[in-house]
């Protein structure tokens, strides 16, 4: 028998923490049975990058794709999930100790996953990917890659660059897992961002087994 499926996403909340500057998430019911209305109706409001969300290469790329030309084989299939123990920022020295192949999904779980999404605030010292570690993934042809908080690039250091080289790179990202209850390994992934026409990034849910 199949093991059951594994949400990774991230709870989508009012008021729920964001990338400094970016406009807030809001979530609101519009309309309350509880105040006589026929229905509940809820009204959101957020960036595209909200939660756990993808990046289309058209984030950081003038002319790049946007989410509606993601290609589903990037996002559904056998991924890898990789454990990093790096205090700081992974870098491609990292990398380099485990085993990347082209055209594969990883999936990089660090003390994000714990330690990131218990704040109550946005953290700024979260383990992001150093421009280097983004150029070792772009040379070894990766697919997709996954991180587990809101950027691949780190705030205030390397977040241009990363984002530049792996969008140019054709690298199909997203960013906002939560993998705290995943163990390295295989596994199937389904990842189904919005059909946003047009859009540099789309929120999404994802589930492992
Ligand atoms: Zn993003």
């Amino acid at each position: 028998m199949k093991r059951p499926w594994k949400d990774v996403s991230t709870p989508l909340r009012d008021g729920m923490i964001h990338w400094p500057g970016d406009p807030e998430c809001k979530i609101t019911r519009v309309n309350r049975m509880e105040d006589g209305a026929v229905c509940n109706l809820t009204h959101l409001s957020m960036s595209a990058h909200t939660g756990t969300h993808m990046d289309a290469p058209r984030h950081f790329i003038a002319d790049g794709m946007t989410m509606e030309q993601l290609p589903f084989e990037a996002v559904i299939g056998r991924c890898r999930v990789f454990e990093l123990d790096c205090a700081d920022q992974i870098t491609a020295d990292d990398l380099k100790k485990i085993r990347l192949s082209s055209g594969q999904r990883v999936l990089f779980k660090t003390r994000n996953s714990t330690r990131s999404w218990s704040m109550n605030e946005f953290d700024k010292d979260f383990v992001s990917l150093r421009a280097d570690a983004a150029q070792y993934l772009a040379d070894q042809g990766v697919m997709t890659v996954g991180v587990d908080y809101l950027s691949i690039g780190g705030f205030n250091k390397d977040g241009v660059e990363t984002h530049q080289i792996m969008l140019g790179a054709g690298i199909w990202v997203i960013e906002g897992l939560n993998l705290s209850d995943i163990k390295p390994g295989y596994y199937e992934l389904i990842c189904l961002p919005l059909r946003l026409e047009g859009a540099d990034g789309a929120p999404c849910r994802v589930v492992l087994r």
